[in-house]
């Protein structure tokens, strides 16, 4: 199988979500993500040109890549869960790479915040995204589902009522 940028997400997120989600236990449409970014952008950059392609690679999906500049633009609603972010679009920029398209930057956007940033991979970096590939699909294999990590996220998480259902 290939590791999606969900994964790659979850991963970061709370890795019982990789679990629950890569072993077929979906609360969510996993689309409301790509629904809300199109949304967010579509009324947040009206005056931008069409000039963004959706580009399917290695089972990710990139909704806004400008093939003249090499920018992946990843959209988000806020920043809270920001380090996710920067390493879902690097994991990005590295299967673009993986794939032969080389020299690709990303940016990412928080149009309600009004903050933008740019982000580079670098070979450290790659490294790291070797490892938690790795990592990814072990967990996703593991027979255990990882336990619940208590955290505020979880209150906004698809997977709270199964998480926390029943306890005291
Ligand atoms: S509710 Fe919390 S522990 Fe459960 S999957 Fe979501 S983030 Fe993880």
């Amino acid at each position: 199988m290939h590791i999606t940028g969900t994964h790659f997400n979850y991963y970061l997120v709370c890795q019982r979500k990789l679990w629950l989600f890569a072993n077929a236990i979906q609360m969510e449409h996993t689309n409301d993500t790509v629904t809300e970014g199109k949304l967010i952008h579509e009324t947040s950059y009206p005056q931008r040109p069409a000039k963004y392609e959706e580009i399917q690679i290695e089972g990710i999906k990139v909704d806004f890549y400008d093939a003249k500049n090499k920018v992946i633009h990843e959209i988000k609603k806020s920043s809270k869960l920001h380090d996710a972010h920067i390493w879902q679009l690097k994991y990005y920029i590295y299967v673009f790479q993986k794939n032969g398209i080389e020299n690709v930057s990303g940016i990412l956007e928080y149009p309600k915040e009004r903050k933008t940033e740019e982000i580079y991979l670098s070979s450290i970096d790659i490294e790291r995204i070797k490892e938690m590939e790795t990592e990814i699909m072990n967990i996703i294999k593991s027979k255990k589902v990882p336990p619940v990590i208590n955290a505020s996220r979880c209150k906004k998480c698809s997977y709270y009522d199964f998480c926390y259902v029943g306890e005291i």
